[in-house]
C-alpha cells in the first residue's frame, strides 16, 4: 500500500487543510442596518462610521464567511443579550422596527424553535459567547417570538467594534 511506504508524509498531506483553517479569516465591513458592504471601510479613528448607503446603520466588521449580505435579516447583540441593531431584513422578518427593538432582550424577538428549550438557554448562551468574541460560529433553530410555525436558522458569530454578537437569520 502507498500509505505504508510513505508513512508520515502522507499523513501530513491529509492534515494540511487544518493549517489553512487556523489562518486568520479575512474581515469584511457591513452596515448594521441595510447590510451593504462599503468598498472602503472607514478607518477605526474615523469620526463617522455611519453607512453611506442607507444613512441609518453603523459600519461593523466580521469574518467574511459569516458576514451578512445586503438585505439579509440579522441582529447585533451585546454581552447582556440586548439588541444593538436590527437589520432592515430582520425588521420585515420579525415584524419589528429597530427603534422599538433596541435594548430589548434577545428572547423578546427570537425564541428557540424546539419546545425542550423554552427558556432560550442555548440561544442565549451562544449569543453571550459570541458577544465575548470567542470566534466560534454556532447555529440554532429559532422562531420569531411573536409567531409560531416559522422556523429560522440562526447563525451566531462575532462582530464589532465594539465587540458584539452577530445573528444572521435564514
Ligand atoms: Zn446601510
Amino acid at each position: 500500500m502507498t500509505t505504508a511506504r510513505t508513512g508520515r508524509p502522507a499523513l501530513r498531506l491529509l492534515t494540511a487543510p487544518e493549517y489553512e483553517h487556523a489562518a486568520p479569516a479575512p474581515l469584511v465591513a457591513f452596515c448594521s442596518h441595510c447590510g451593504a458592504r462599503p468598498a472602503h471601510p472607514p478607518a477605526p479613528a474615523s469620526s463617522s462610521r455611519v453607512c453611506a448607503a442607507c444613512g441609518l446603520g453603523l459600519i461593523l466588521e466580521s469574518r467574511a464567511d459569516v458576514a451578512p449580505k445586503a438585505g439579509d435579516a440579522f441582529l447585533v447583540l451585546d454581552r447582556s443579550l440586548a439588541v444593538c441593531a436590527l437589520s432592515r431584513g430582520a425588521e420585515r422578518l420579525l415584524a419589528a422596527l429597530e427603534p422599538n427593538a433596541v435594548n430589548r432582550h434577545v428572547t423578546d424577538l427570537l425564541m428557540p424553535a424546539d419546545a425542550e428549550e423554552p427558556d432560550g438557554t442555548s440561544l442565549s448562551t451562544a449569543v453571550a459567547w459570541a458577544a465575548r468574541g470567542d470566534g466560534v460560529t454556532r447555529t440554532s433553530v429559532v422562531r420569531p417570538a411573536n409567531t409560531f410555525g416559522i422556523r429560522l436558522t440562526a447563525r451566531i458569530s462575532s462582530c464589532g467594534p465594539p465587540r458584539a454578537a452577530l445573528v444572521v437569520l435564514d
